[in-house]
């Protein structure tokens, strides 16, 4: 049986080959299609007082042609008319741009509606739309949908509206009566035409309610599928670490484990020894010790009689871990190595022979880990850190060449829960929400450019005291456009102004490997007393000494990434500080150097952050990974992403959602967006 909403859009009035190529361009091929093309927003056409208007508003008026309209050429086509319009006791003007035709329709006495802009100061309204008649009719609330091209918001109104007249009675309830109920949602019917034909401001609310749902609702599942599928297809071994070398390996550590890393730590335990492959994302604040965490899991692999791998963005992390690793395992006799990209000819052949017998028990490297020739002998676990740099494209990869370990993904950079469960939604989340004791607090300041003296007097007060310093810049080179301190410039400034005292350091990207190796190696022994840098210390760089941090032009990164650059320091015992040098001209430029200086909890700024910057933004604009929604929005409408993201762990649970009738065209839905074949995974 055929349903009728499955016909091409040309079945429709008016609707020809040429319109219907034009729908298509939208993404409208049926008729199911374009009843649910939904507008983005509405034009309120409510009636406004206009004293209450402010200038610049878009408003719609009804009043009395005053007298007889003017209308004025000016070259061949275009013309303008005005009309002397009394609405209520004010006498405006009323512009309409080339429709001089209307003039003869407009009767003095006659009452028209008109919508457009209001020139508060001239008291003009310039018209997008006149109406010959009352208000009455013209709907308070005009839904505005995305078109291109020559196609119009209005036909497109008209099409729909046509397409609602004829195929109501062929529109299905996709949700199960039961969330009807449950949250007092709209059904379809009454959905699709409060959001094409709202009548009141609540109806339109209503609609979008029942949207914002379904479409969170759907994706959730997604997300749960995926994970089920996931856990599902076993990779036939649990890895059966041993729990008595573990413990030991635990207890020889320096220090006890936090609660919140111990709990971390037997999440990940748990999915090592399940047969299912191991997904899971481990967020944790700078600082709040996600590399030891990460050593024993690597060693539980390892006792468990497989390999492991870490892998990190940059050469400096690599280096650092591998340092940072080596001194856990030191006594453990774990054979550990480093393969980044400045590793080469007859050292590198030898990793690779290594690696491939299984002599080799943990290797730490950049993606070069993942390259073509690199072969493990068996490997059971790959961590990631800091992630959400690391492309859909490597984990690929790694899957391709008939690796299937368990995967372990790090990030420093807190994720706001609701972009957590979207980008990550298929995910199993750890989180470690506490910072190891006797951590202080770094205190942070906000400085104007004009107070850089006072700042450097500041610095020179801890520099004395044996204490290290970070100075950080945005860019690397001059750059008129964006008007920015260059490193090279700053650096000159700060060797110049501690000339003889203090040693400093440059540090960017564009340094051969080997100096910047070099420079990491002075400062991390302090025969540099300062580094300037560009943002290449980010993530991870490890110098306890450092005390002390100035971050240049601190408005032009995000909040997150500057709690990340604050997180080098206030890494040892004593008190260290962050100084923001900025002169934000915006205000959300200045809240978001006051958030700074008010909170250290990650958590807490990642949240802020989104809501100042949207999700496009927060991380970064390319291969951001999120979702388009229609009318959801991730941040303003978080409280139903958290409710359908319940209910879709609970539906995919359930026996009844795969079998029973009420749940056919949520599984249908499933299907269709692929997510339930199996090369969808990843
Ligand atoms: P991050 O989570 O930012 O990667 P690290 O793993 O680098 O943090 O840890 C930061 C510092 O804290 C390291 O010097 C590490 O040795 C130390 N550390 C980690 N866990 C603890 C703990 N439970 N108690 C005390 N210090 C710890
Ligand atoms: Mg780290």
């Amino acid at each position: 049986m055929n349903n009728p909403l499955d016909q091409e859009v040309t079945v429709l009035k008016g609707i020809g080959d040429e319109t219907a190529a034009q729908l298509a361009g939208l993404g409208v091929h049926t008729i199911h299609d374009l009843l649910y093309y939904l507008p983005y927003r509405y034009d309120d056409m409510r009636l406004r007082d206009l004293s209450q208007v402010e200038h610049d508003e878009r408003i719609t008026v009804e009043g009395k042609v005053h007298s007889e309209p003017s209308l004025v050429y000016y070259g061949r086509k275009r013309n303008r008319l005005t009309i002397r319009l009394l609405v209520g006791t004010y006498l405006v003007k009323a512009v309409v741009f080339n429709r001089g035709y209307l003039k003869g329709k407009l009767q003095p006495q006659s009452t028209i509606t008109v919508t457009g802009k209001w020139d508060k100061h001239r008291q003009t309204i310039t018209c997008n739309e006149v109406v010959l008649g009352p208000h009455e009719g013209v709907g308070d609330f005009q839904p505005v949908y995305a078109v291109k091209g020559q196609l119009t918001v209005k036909a497109l109104r008209r099409f729909i509206t046509e397409a609602f007249e004829g195929y109501t009675p062929y529109i299905r309830e996709t949700l199960p009566n039961f969330f009807l109920d449950k949250y007092k949602l709209a059904g379809t019917k009454d959905a699709l035409s409060y959001m094409h034909f709202p009548e009141s401001e609540k109806e339109m609310q209503q609609g979008r309610r029942r949207f914002v749902y379904e479409e969170f609702l759907l994706f959730q599942l997604k997300m749960q599928a995926l994970r089920k599928m996931n856990r599902e297809r076993t990779n036939g071994v649990g890895q059966n670490y041993d729990l008595q070398k573990l413990k030991t390996f635990i207890s020889s550590l320096p220090f006890s484990l936090t609660n919140a890393q111990k709990k971390a730590v037997n999440e990940i335990c748990f999915d090592l020894k399940s047969p299912y492959k191991m997904n899971r994302l481990l967020q944790g604040d700078v600082g709040s010790g996600k590399t030891v965490v990460a050593a024993i899991a690597l060693f539980a692999s390892v006792t468990a009689g497989y390999q492991g791998a870490l892998m990190v963005p940059t050469e400096i992390l690599a280096e650092q871990h591998a340092e940072s690793l080596r001194n856990l395992f030191s006594h453990t006799g774990l054979s550990i190595d480093l393969l980044t990209s400045s590793v080469k000819g007859k050292k590198r052949e030898d990793i690779l022979n290594r690696l491939k017998t299984g002599e080799i028990d943990i290797l730490i490297g950049t993606h070069s880990l993942i390259q073509d020739d690199v072969n493990f002998h068996h490997l059971g676990l790959v961590i990631t850190d800091e992630q959400h740099r690391f492309g859909v494209e490597q984990r690929r990869v790694l899957k391709e060449k008939g690796e299937s370990p368990d995967v372990l993904f790090m990030t420093a950079t807190p994720i706001p829960r609701t972009l957590a469960i979207t980008v990550f939604g298929e995910m199993d989340v750890s989180i470690i929400n506490e910072l190891p004791k006797g951590r202080k607090p770094i205190e942070t300041y906000w400085a104007k450019h004009e107070m850089l003296d006072r700042v450097l007097d500041f610095m020179e007060k801890e520099l004395r005291q044996g204490r290290q310093a970070y100075v950080i810049c945005p860019l690397i080179e001059e750059s008129d456009k964006l008007d920015v301190q260059n490193a090279i410039d700053v650096f000159d400034m700060f060797s110049n102004h501690f000339q003889g005292r203090f040693k400093t350091g440059l540090m960017h990207g564009r340094l051969p490997a080997a100096e910047k190796d070099e420079v990491m190696k002075a400062f991390s022994e302090n025969e540099i007393q300062l580094l300037v840098s560009t943002t290449v210390v980010e993530v991870g760089v490890n110098v306890p000494n450092a005390t002390f941090m100035l971050i240049y032009d601190a408005e032009r990164f995000g909040l997150a990434q500057l709690h990340q650059l604050r997180g080098r320091v206030g890494r040892g015992s004593s008190q260290s500080y962050c100084v923001l040098l900025a002169d934000p001209k915006t205000e959300v430029g200045k809240e978001r150097m006051r958030i700074m200086t008010e909170t250290n909890d990650g958590f807490v700024l990642s949240e802020r952050d989104l809501e100042l910057r949207g999700p496009g933004d927060f991380f970064g604009k390319k291969q951001s990974g999120l979702p388009e929604f229609q009318v959801a929005d991730m941040v303003h409408d978080y409280r139903v992403l958290e409710v359908a993201r319940n209910d879709a762990v609970e539906l995919i649970e359930s026996e009844s959602f795969w079998k029973d009738d009420q749940f056919l065209p949520l599984r249908r839905q499933l299907e269709e967006s692929g997510a339930l074949s199996e090369d969808k995974l990843d």
